[in-house]
């Protein structure tokens, strides 16, 4: 097979400074050590958190000059010389964790995400803004060829992360979920997850267009806290059930009210999950209820390898649909800027050809 031929230099999207705005520049292709693969990158989903990672929003260290990006999905180029699953050819994912060290005990576990040794792409190594990238082979998603790689981007962390939320959340099939954000893009992605996953769907937002989208999708009810008056009655009263509330509650809304809420109508025995992450914000609960009404709070944080490989699974059988609007790479910044505005519907994939 004749080996792709790769450049010295490629287009990128670099953070330089705290706040922005993000510097596209020719910067050198790099090179993959002995485990990891260099994956020519063809589509990357812009995230929140790309957001946060340039404005360093968050309480956590950041590599400076990084490249930005963690959903980027293309085809495997080349490969250090202890990779043995994966050839060049074959497609593969770049999610936010790069590589993990797979020998403390969270690796061992199969909890990588939470390994204190953790690289995470775009934050403290060069991410998927770039034509070439690597990432440890052990971790890169295996993405079936044939698969619409530009679609499958926002699988690979938004897709992820809420299916991974899902399974923690302990739901089984025939049980009500309510999903806290269900109209924004995580949320849509949840909805389909939780319908695939056979549960039934309560999902809260604001406004009557977001309550079409969410029942399109198939949620079984909508609560719209604009215009609640009573919205902990309201969502237990729509989880049927004599009013007893959803089994599991799964946060993704980017404010704070919600995570004070969900305590209050989550069912006896029933599971929080944390997902959305609002600057700043405290989750609070009576600790009378919580006790004597069992109930659980945790959070969930992206996904590990088999998660991963499940989360796709269900996009390859045709049951997600992210929608998602084409960038190319010298756009980045203008889709940062309408994220700070929140004006965006669905998700911006990066086109590396445009
Ligand atoms: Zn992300
Ligand atoms: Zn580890």
């Amino acid at each position: 097979m004749s080996q792709p031929k790769i450049p010295d230099e490629q287009w990128a999207q670099v953070i330089e400074k705290d706040g922005g705005p993000i510097t596209y520049k020719k910067i050198p292709v790099p090179k993959p050590r002995p485990d990891e693969v260099l994956v020519k990158i063809k589509y990357s989903g812009v995230c929140h958190t790309d957001l946060h990672a340039l404005m360093g929003d968050w309480p956590l260290e950041r590599k400076t000059p990084v490249v930005g990006g963690h959903e980027g999905a293309g085809e495997v180029v080349a490969k250090g010389e202890m990779v043995t699953k994966v050839e060049v050819g074959d497609y593969a994912g770049i999610k936010w964790l790069n590589s993990s060290c797979m020998s403390c005990t969270f690796c061992m576990q199969a909890d990588e995400s939470i390994c204190p040794h953790a690289q995470l792409s775009g934050y403290t190594v060069d991410g998927t803004f770039q034509e070439y990238a690597v990432a440890n082979a052990a971790h890169a998603a295996r993405i079936p060829k044939g698969t619409d790689l530009a679609a499958i981007a926002p699988i690979l962390c938004a897709g992820l992360t809420v299916y991974k939320g899902l399974k923690e959340s302990g739901a089984r099939p025939g049980q009500t979920v309510a999903i806290v954000g269900a109209g924004g893009g995580l949320g849509s992605l949840a909805i389909q997850y939780a319908k695939a996953m056979g549960l039934h769907v309560l999902a809260i937002d604001g406004g009557a267009e977001k309550g079409e989208f969410c029942k399109e999708l198939g949620a079984m009810a909508y609560i719209d806290f604009t215009t609640a008056k009573d919205l902990v009655a309201e969502v237990k009263a729509a989880a049927g059930d004599e009013g007893l509330g959803p089994h599991a509650v799964l946060l993704l809304a980017p404010r704070e009210k919600p995570f004070q809420q969900a305590t209050g109508y989550v069912r006896s025995r029933g599971t929080v999950v944390c997902i959305g992450m609002p600057a700043g914000a405290m989750v609070s609960m009576p600790v009378f209820d919580t006790v004597t009404r069992m109930i659980t709070v945790k959070g969930s944080y992206v996904g590990n390898r088999q998660d991963t490989q499940e989360a796709i699974d269900f996009f390859v059988r045709g049951l997600i649909k992210a929608p998602y609007k084409i960038v190319g790479l010298s756009e980045v910044q203008n889709v940062f800027d309408m994220m700070k505005e929140s004006k965006i519907v669905g998700r911006y994939v990066v086109d590396m050809t445009k």
